[in-house]
């Protein structure tokens, strides 16, 4: 069944323009035709009870949370291209609750001012498509991108550095997510392609993120977020 983010007016599920068309044209939705409707963080049944105009009425809560107990915060150094994409996305499926784009020395791609606002929109339709599609019932949100230098504006008790500088046993990491309570906000920053210099491990050490090692070989910077990311939602999960 095809879940979508919505406003709900009046007990109606009021989808954006891209949803509607997706839903009567992509979709082909008929009179009677089921969807999941998510509005803060709820999920309901709504069922299509005419074309034109659209009307769905919702028609039952639906019980179910499929986010990790804990928030998760992924701070990704920009990537090339597709790479970007595929963060996002692997992201947003493995259940982070904010993604921060970070630009550090070596990070090749640079977003400038001007761009920003046309680039996050375009990733924030990534976020929304990977929630609906991973049936989850929050949005990841992306508003900010930052250096190493605002680390301190990120509220989060547990804080990781992923340094591939680092010897490759994955005990820094299972120790420091020994350390997680529950409510704790989880905090992981992975490198772009070129990696982390020693200076900015020690910026990021100053704010409190303990450096860990994600094992033994060196991964690239997307596949260390999904490594990475996956380590703590099996952990909150187990
Ligand atoms: N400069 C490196 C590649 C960097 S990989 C090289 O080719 O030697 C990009 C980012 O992924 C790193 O900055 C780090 O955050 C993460 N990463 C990759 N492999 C890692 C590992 N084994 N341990 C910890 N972090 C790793």
């Amino acid at each position: 069944m095809q879940r979508y983010f919505v406003r709900i007016v009046d007990n109606f599920a009021i989808l954006s323009e891209d949803d509607v068309f997706h839903l009567t044209r992509v979709m082909r939705a008929k009179k009677g035709t089921e969807i999941e409707a998510v509005c803060d963080g709820s999920v309901y049944l709504a069922r299509v009870e005419k074309l034109k105009p659209l009307q769905i009425p919702i028609i039952r809560k639906i019980r179910e949370n499929n986010e990790l107990s804990n928030n998760v915060i992924l701070i990704a150094a920009l990537v090339k291209g597709e790479k970007m994409d595929m963060v996002l996305q692997k992201a947003t499926e493995l259940g982070v609750s904010e993604i921060i784009l970070l630009q550090t020395e070596r990070t090749i791609v640079k977003i400038k001012k001007d761009d920003k606002q046309v680039k996050f929109e375009r990733f924030r339709k990534i976020l929304k498509e990977a929630a609906e599609q991973s049936k989850r019932t929050k949005i990841p949100s992306l508003y900010r991108l930052i250096t190493l230098e605002d680390l301190d504006t990120i509220e989060a008790k547990v804080r990781m550095i992923a340094y591939e500088q680092l010897e490759g046993s994955c005990a820094s990491f299972n120790k420091v997510l020994d350390t997680i309570k529950p409510k704790d906000t989880i905090a992981v920053l992975i490198g772009p392609e070129g990696g982390f210099s020693e200076s900015e491990v020690e910026i990021a050490m100053h704010f409190g993120y303990k450096p860990i090692s994600l094992g033994r070989r060196i991964l690239r910077a997307e596949t260390a977020s999904f490594y990475a990311l996956s380590v703590i939602a099996n952990h909150l999960e187990k």
